[in-house]
């Protein structure tokens, strides 16, 4: 059984820092000679290696800038880190009163693979639409909801939805029945 990430996401994010993107879609890095502190113990911690292999984002520079792009209208408060799981975007979403923090991580052969998103804080326990690693289930196989030219800002909306919609139904039912009336929406 694949073990649940969120806890290992939330852990290299705490470890790394935000990287920008400059006009030319690449990438840039800010200051490295400074070690990020564990703010617990006060020391250093292990800085996560740059560039842990080749991935999309290392030459599709025009993609890019048009994944910030879209990021930046609908989603400003987000920020982007290298993690070891690839390229991620992490920020707040709050479809209620609850502020839950995601994390969008694109897979390596991106645009060809759709990214995948977690729920890192609070942890939440789905009783669907869940997948066993922790990832939301936010795109059946089966429909064409993810096209190539789909932007990461499509994936965090239909996360906050998706967020909307479990709030709802554990409010009201919390089965793990697919379809549920409690559900709303459509339930593959
Ligand atoms: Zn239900």
């Amino acid at each position: 059984m694949p073990t649940r990430l969120e806890d290992e996401i939330k852990k290299q994010l705490d470890e790394s820092r935000p990287i920008d993107i400059d006009k030319q879609g690449g990438i840039r890095k800010g200051d490295n000679t400074e070690s990020p502190v564990n703010p617990e113990t006060g020391e250093p911690v292990t800085r996560l290696k740059d560039n842990r292999w080749f991935s999309w984002y290392h030459d599709n520079h025009k993609r890019l800038l048009s994944e910030k792009n879209a990021m930046l209208i609908r989603f400003p408060d987000f920020s982007l880190t290298e993690t070891l799981q690839g390229l991620t975007w992490t920020g707040y979403l709050s479809p209620n009163c609850t502020y839950y923090r995601i994390a969008l991580i694109y897979p390596d052969n991106y645009p060809y693979s759709p990214p995948k998103v977690w729920v890192i804080e609070p942890k939440i326990n789905a009783p669907k639409h869940q997948l066993p690693d922790g990832h939301l289930c936010l795109l059946h196989p089966s429909d064409s909801t993810w096209q190539t030219n789909t932007t990461a800002a499509t994936i965090v909306a239909m996360a906050s939805t998706w967020i909307w919609c479990y709030e709802y139904h554990q409010k009201y039912c919390g089965c793990s029945n697919v379809p549920c009336v409690h559900w709303p929406g459509t339930e593959a």
